[in-house]
């Protein structure tokens, strides 16, 4: 066996992580030496003994031999905690592409100290509430008693639990959550940022009063190091939080809960782009942890993985008694425009919130601002224009051309409809401001509130709109997708979503699902009470398959519809595909560098290898900040194609470029 030699960290505080130092392993240390060990090595100018972690094995020294020390001792083979986060750390560096300072900075605790005026926000924000005491119904009891069964027999699954919005998804949590307490273990509970409200939190406080710690984007680095810190030494049993907190360094780990599992949130946008549900299954498999998944509208992804058989699927299809889901119906918003009505409100919408409003019920008025891209569309027929190439609408850009960024197609913006020649076409955009001018306009009796990323920019600000709401002290929520998850307001009869094509035409491959995700879950805002709640969405695309789906309240034939389409086209779930993001302050040299790339992975994009490349083009957004982007995508049905791919792309430098890259990519480039 050749000579192995040791990257190793002595200081793992997180401003030193990026000093590694290199140390040969001695022969008979070969075999028991792995990522994340704890090593003793002589270190400085009096070799004095100190503990360091291992976070790389190579066979290729990085200077001269001669000069190099070797490794003491390994005093305790059992890895630490810190120690299983930094071989989590290797595997995201490899799965994800990036440096291991990188994946090491991502994984490990910022250690700082608490700055004395960030004070205790959260003690108020998620007060407690009188708990309302609830046993589960059957359906939950089955899920449970699996859950506890399974345990107790040694086996560490993943679990998918699809259930509709209110089906008591986070009882089922609550409750396996307690059966790891008792085996004297921790969870770790990942809801997206935006879902981190005082209701949800508070049902947790209820259960586990001062054992559960948050974690928020609030908090400053010291608060949160202080809270990891609670988990580390055991002071809490169970830590709540948005990605990030799914590296909260317990002790003994036994379950994570991914709530939302399909949120857009979980996937990281810095380098490494890993994605925490990925992260989450391969933490759980390192130590021993359960997994629970939660979703009414799950992804693509873990639907299909739980098909497979390798997540347990659960399913909690109706609400708990009392409960029913609502009535949805769909106007098509092109026989509005016929009959005259060029308002953004149908005739059939402003009768409800009229009688809504007579009847001292709450309405709440959806609009999904989110695509960042405007695309072109006819009012008249409704059809956007898209590339004649691929699936995907043309983005306009600000220069009067439509582009495609999945194969760099251009035109000029059309001024007419290519399919039914209407002069009514333009780029689309409309958003919450200009909904709640029009509902002031048409209703000016009625109060009004509107929650978006202008309206909650200040801290508490999303919480004060929402109690004042909850407080019946507005008629009407008009706001974007910020209100539909996670709130729960008995009064509120009737659901709008005002255009639900909006995210149908995000030019990339996910915009079904994040369409019929969104619809789905707005709808499951009305009726939480005991009134029976009405959902209307109106658009321009009534026969779309995510309309459609999301208005029959059928999942099952979404996946069915949408996975034939990915199955189609060549994405994921069934294809893995990877984004080479290149940047550069100059447009030529972006260009050059770009085809240089594509030169060296021509030679494996063949048809025999089953790899294809498409681009090199320009990203959806050309320029940022005077740095210019292109893009090419790699697609292959195999995962290690994908990284034999990066591999290649890894060794590419070159002055003046940048290069990243993004392994199933969510959003656009
Ligand atoms: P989800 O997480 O699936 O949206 P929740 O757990 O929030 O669902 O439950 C929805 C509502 O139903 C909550 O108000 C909750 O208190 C109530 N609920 C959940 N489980 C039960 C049960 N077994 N009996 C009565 N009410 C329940
Ligand atoms: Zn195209
Ligand atoms: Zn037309």
């Amino acid at each position: 066996m050749s000579q192995k030699y040791a990257d190793i960290i002595i200081d793992i505080s997180h401003e030193a992580i990026d000093r590694t130092f290199q140390y040969m392993v001695p022969e008979e240390l070969e075999n028991s030496i792995e990522i994340g060990m704890q090593v003793q090595v002589p270190f400085g100018a009096g070799n004095r003994n100190r503990k360091g972690y291992v976070i790389g094995i190579t066979e290729i020294p990085c200077f001269d031999i001669d000069k190099m020390k070797s490794i003491v001792g390994i005093p305790d083979r059992s890895l630490q905690i810190e120690g299983k986060l930094i071989k989590l750390a290797a595997w995201i560096r490899q799965q994800y592409g990036s440096t291991m300072f990188d994946a090491l900075k991502t994984v490990m605790p910022v250690k700082e100290k608490i700055r004395k005026t960030a004070a205790r926000v959260l003690e108020t924000e998620y007060a407690l509430k009188k708990p309302p005491v609830m046993e589960l119904n059957p359906s939950q009891e089955k899920l449970v008693g699996e859950f506890k069964s399974d345990r107790d027999s040694g086996n560490f699954f993943s679990y998918l639990l699809h259930g509709v919005t209110g089906s008591g998804k986070t009882e089922v949590y609550i409750s396996c959550i307690k059966e790891v307490i008792k085996e004297g273990k921790q969870a770790i509970v990942l809801i997206p940022e935006i879902g981190l409200t005082y209701q949800n939190v508070a049902r947790f406080k209820q259960h586990f009063g001062d054992r559960v710690a948050i974690i928020n984007s609030k908090q400053s680095k010291g608060e949160k190091y202080q809270e990891f810190m609670r988990a580390k030494n055991r002071e809490v049993d169970v830590v709540i939080g948005p990605r990030s907190a799914l590296f909260t360094p317990c002790d003994s780990l036994g379950l994570i809960v991914i709530d939302e599992e399909h949120d857009g949130a979980y996937k990281s946008d810095q380098t490494p782009k890993y994605h925490a549900r990925e992260v989450a299954i391969e933490r759980a498999r390192l130590e021993h942890a359960s997994v629970i998944l939660g979703s009414a509208t799950p992804s693509m992804e873990s639907y299909t993985q739980a098909q497979l058989g390798r997540y347990k699927l659960w399913e909690l299809p109706y609400r708990p008694y009392g409960m029913e889901l609502s009535t949805v119906s769909v106007v098509d918003m092109r026989d509005e425009l016929r009959m005259g009505n060029r308002s953004i409100i149908s005739k059939e919408l402003y009768q409800l919130i009229e009688d809504r409003l007579e009847k001292k019920e709450q309405v709440m008025l959806f609009i999904n601002r989110r695509g960042l891209n405007t695309f072109v569309s006819c009012r008249e027929c409704g059809e956007v224009v898209k590339c004649p190439k691929c699936d995907v609408s043309l983005s306009l850009h600000n220069t009067g051309w439509m582009m495609c960024h999945y194969c760099g197609h251009m035109e000029r913006q059309a001024m007419e409809c290519p399919f039914c020649k209407s002069k009514l076409i333009g780029g689309f955009g409309t958003g919450t401001q200009k909904v709640e001018e029009e509902i002031q306009k048409l209703f000016p009796q009625a109060k009004t509130l509107r929650m978006d990323k202008d309206t909650t920019a200040k801290k508490g600000s999303q919480s004060s709109i929402l109690s004042e709401f909850l407080a019946g002290k507005a008629d009407i929520l008009i706001g974007t997708q910020m209100i539909v998850k996670g709130h729960d307001f008995e009064n509120v009869t009737l659901v709008g979503i005002i255009l639900a094509d909006l995210s149908l035409f995000d030019n990339d491959y996910r915009a079904g699902e994040r369409t019929f995700d969104l619809l789905t879950q707005a709808a499951g805002r009305a009726g939480r009470g005991e009134k029976k709640g009405h959902v209307l969405i109106q658009t321009y695309q009534p026969e779309h398959y995510a309309i459609q789906a999301a208005a029959a309240q059928n999942y099952q034939g979404f996946y069915d519809t949408e996975l034939t389409y990915r199955r189609l086209l060549k994405y994921p779930p069934v294809y893995n595909m990877m984004v080479v993001l290149v940047t550069s302050p100059s447009y030529d040299e972006a260009v050059e560098a770009s085809k240089e790339i594509e030169t060296l992975l021509r030679p494996r994009c063949t048809k025999e290898t089953g790899i294809r490349l498409i681009g090199p083009s320009d990203a959806t957004i050309q320029k940022i900040k005077d740095i210019y982007r292109r893009v090419l995508y790699i697609k292959a049905e195999k995962p290690a194609d994908i990284m034999s791919i990066r591999d290649i792309v890894d060794n590419y430098e070159k002055e003046g470029i940048k290069i990243a890259v993004d392994v199933n990519p969510l959003n656009m480039y």
